[in-house]
């Protein structure tokens, strides 16, 4: 049977299937608040976290093309793999896979993100690849069809779709809005020199629990949705907390000096994003998120000292 022919289908078809190049943006992920439960049985720890989109983009550009290519530049050219194990390819192949397109696309990553850094770069990389492809490819893939493509990619690729202020339970997958009015935060983001593997620092957590070492968990975000609400970054401040920070700072006892020195300078707060090993610090405002990143920078405590606002959109096109 023949789908009957709705006005604007045409119009709708013909934008779609005519894009020959899209570019889209896509921010990097901290964690206000990461409490980390016990492991699952299916080596996955049960997480309750409220993740934070930051105006730290990745950018990547699709063209059409007739066999499937990925090109870079930026942070972490030469060391990333451009092979299928890259985010991007994988989530290509799996929009194309899943809408039955041949997976044709060159694609070009401009990386600002950096490698294991606790910022969930790679997992960015993936939420754009679906949307820049679903674009280019003309699919038309609602958001809680790609949503459902995220999910299998990646624990945090669901959120940076979404972006803005969210909590993620589960292995972090399930995404739901924070309520709160829109308000803009600014960041200090210390990136480290090289990178901390995500499964080690969880290993390590485990490892520090098992011995007793490991302070007390931050528990459910209850008080921290609520100081998002008052919009107060000193009350935002005192509610921010992450599991993973002492395992992060038992790998790499460097980070302790950069936790300091930013607080030191004036930062309402300090803690190491995700994983780490980058530490983002909040600050009152614009002018004091300077002083911060000027003192981060003069301590020489990490390769580059980033300014950044949050909240922001997830993966869009520009
Ligand atoms: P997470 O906190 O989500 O575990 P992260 O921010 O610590 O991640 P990522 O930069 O996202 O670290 O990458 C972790 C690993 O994923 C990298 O070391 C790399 O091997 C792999 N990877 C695959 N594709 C990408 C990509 N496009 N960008 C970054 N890493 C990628």
């Amino acid at each position: 049977m023949t789908e009957a022919w709705r006005p604007g289908d045409d119009d709708e078809r013909s934008r779609r299937g005519a894009r020959a190049s899209v570019k889209v943006r896509v921010p990097a992920k901290i964690n206000l608040r990461l409490a980390v439960g016990p492991l699952r049985p299916d080596g996955y720890h049960e997480i309750n976290t409220v993740y934070h989109a930051i105006a730290l983009y990745d950018e990547l550009t699709a063209r059409r093309a007739d066999t499937l290519i990925l090109t870079m530049d930026g942070e972490g050219t030469g060391e990333l793999a451009l092979d299928d194990s890259n985010l991007v390819l994988r989530a290509a192949r799996a929009l194309a896979a899943h809408a039955r397109v041949p997976a044709h696309a060159r694609l070009h990553l401009r990386k600002q993100i950096p490698l294991a850094g606790g910022l969930a770069g790679g997992s960015a990389d993936a939420a754009a690849a679906l949307v820049a492809c679903d674009e280019l490819w003309g699919i038309g893939l609602s958001r809680d069809e790609l949503a459902g493509l995220a999910a299998g990619l990646g624990s945090d690729v669901p959120f940076l779709l979404h972006g803005g202020t969210a909590l993620g339970t589960g292995r972090g997958e399930a995404v739901s809005p924070v309520l709160a009015r829109p308000t803009t935060w600014h960041w200090v983001v210390a990136v480290a020199d090289g990178g901390l593997s995500t499964p080690q620092v969880y290993a390590e957590l485990d490892r520090l629990r098992a011995v007793g070492a490991a302070p007390a968990p931050v528990g459910p975000a209850d008080d921290l949705l609520a100081a998002l609400r008052q919009r107060d970054p000193h009350v935002l401040a005192g509610a921010l907390g992450n599991d993973l920070q002492p395992a992060a700072v038992s790998l790499r006892p460097a980070l302790t000096r950069v936790l300091e020195t930013g607080v030191a300078a004036g930062a309402l707060a300090g803690l190491v994003s995700g994983s780490g090993p980058t530490c983002v610090f909040l600050a009152a405002d614009g002018a004091d998120a300077q002083t911060v990143a000027d003192a981060l920078t003069d301590a020489g405590v990490c390769r580059t000292v980033h300014l950044v606002h949050g909240a922001v959109a997830g993966a869009r096109l520009v």
